[in-house]
């Protein structure tokens, strides 16, 4: 059978991407290697921007509400910061991604699970998709096969993202999850080149791990152990210890080639202050779904339209977060001290959180703090001395005032 669309990969990315193309119209086959429910490495922390980003609630896969922020700078000098509504949604991704599955299910989307893709041909007139149960002919082909997928690879299309890492385990507390973490979530800042500890809570256990630029991988078990210990648990009570790759997009990198797009971390679209991947993944599925309509209704000739889009209204926002990360690890403690003495960067993150407000935004309505920070980003860039201070070793161009023309 040809389908209008293709999808490999049932993450939060290929299972919008799948549900919204159906609801436009086109006939769509989902694919994955994994058996649903399947988990991945992850937080399972869906931000309220995230959430919002779906036509339906979360509420049936939710285990806790986050209203609150425990942070600590090296484990210490910890402070609490509150918000008056939800703030992050707690789950567990065996749980998301299936829920997100099943209402691609129930749109009308054709799901094979338990298929991995091996090899892709690329034809005039679409993709043919060679599986482990067969060969698959699509129209179009959305990529969102995570951080770790080969499928851009096989289709031709190179993609070489940097790379954070992340270790992450998961503890059970005897009694439940008890104060200060009913209701917040924990993050150590400042600690790892790159990124950060956090304590996620779940229903009936506490997620644990620490992550930051490649370079700090073989530190992060130690780092992880610390943090168990700092947290107030034992290293022998943990369980569902993993590591994983976060993707972070380079300049340019491709999102779409003639009749194929990719999607959330296939496209390399954490973001990079948070590691926040769930809101951009689904971002990306439903405005791929969008150009992919418009393509099999034959009124655009590919679908570069969705390039222009992601980086119109996505890519500023993680080049804006990646600039704050570039400043805020330079100087963690000083912005730490800012933030336990003020509550403005709290009112800002609170608003970014819930998606009333973007990173652009900020830099939108305080110009000359947009300029500071855009300076001192490519200042770090191009400076060995503040590279090495902010942890930054992977080559990083700057952005604007050295590269003017580059600027995106
Ligand atoms: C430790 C850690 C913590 C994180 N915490 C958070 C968090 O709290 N909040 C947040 O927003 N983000 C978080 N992220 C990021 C988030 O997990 C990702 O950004 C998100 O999962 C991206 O979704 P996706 O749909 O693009 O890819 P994925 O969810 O990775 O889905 C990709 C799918 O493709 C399938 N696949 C791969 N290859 C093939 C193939 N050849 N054939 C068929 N199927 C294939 C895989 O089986 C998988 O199901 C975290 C990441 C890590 C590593």
């Amino acid at each position: 059978m040809l389908y209008d669309v293709i999808v490999v990969g049932a993450g939060p990315a290929g299972s919008t991407a799948a549900r919204e193309c159906v609801l436009l119209g086109s006939s769509v086959l989902l694919l994955d290697k994994a058996e649903f429910p399947r988990d991945k490495p992850c937080g399972g922390g869906v931000t309220v921007r995230a959430a919002n980003l779906l036509p339906f609630e979360i509420s049936p896969i939710v285990e806790r509400v986050i209203t609150g922020l425990r942070l600590t700078t090296r484990q210490s000098n910890g402070f609490e910061r509150t918000f008056a509504g939800p703030l992050v949604y707690m789950t567990q991704r065996a749980k998301l991604d299936q829920f997100l599955v099943e209402r691609a299910i129930d749109a009308g989307v054709t799901t094979r699970l338990g298929v991995g893709v091996k090899q892709v041909e690329r034809l005039p007139d679409g993709v043919a998709v060679h599986t482990d149960d067969g060969r698959v002919q699509g129209r179009t082909m959305v990529i969102a096969d995570g951080a770790n997928g080969q499928v851009s690879k096989l289709s031709g299309i190179e993609v070489k993202p940097l790379h954070h890492v992340a270790l992450e385990a998961n503890v059970s507390p005897p009694g439940g999850v008890t104060e200060p973490w009913q209701s917040s979530l924990g993050l150590d800042l400042g600690g790892v080149p790159g990124g950060y500890g956090w304590i996620f809570p779940k229903g009936d256990h506490l997620n644990i791990g620490i992550g930051g630029w490649r370079h700090v991988g073989p530190d992060l078990r130690e780092a992880l152990q610390g943090l168990v210990k700092f947290y107030g648990f034992d290293q022998k009570d943990l369980w569902g210890i993993r590591g994983y790759h976060l993707p972070i997009r380079r300049q340019g990198s491709p999102l779409a080639d003639g009749n194929i797009v990719l999607v959330g971390d296939a496209a390399g679209l954490i973001d990079p202050m948070m590691d926040e991947g769930i809101h951009s993944a689904i971002f990306s599925g439903r405005a791929a779904a969008k150009h992919i309509a418009e393509y099999v209704a034959g009124e655009v000739p590919d679908l570069d339209g969705y390039r222009r889009q992601i980086e119109n209204e996505l890519v500023p926002q993680l080049r804006v977060s990646r600039q704050f990360h570039d400043l805020f690890h330079l100087t963690p403690a000083l912005h730490m001290a800012i933030e336990r003495r003020t509550s403005i960067v709290w009112s800002v993150t609170c608003r970014i959180l819930r998606g009333e407000q973007t990173y652009a935004d900020v830099m939108r309505r305080h110009k000359n703090l947009g300029t500071i920070v855009e300076f001192v980003s490519d200042l770090i860039r191009v400076t060995p001395l503040l590279r090495r201070i902010a942890g930054l070793r992977d080559p990083a161009p700057p952005q604007r005032f050295f590269l003017r023309g580059q600027h995106r």
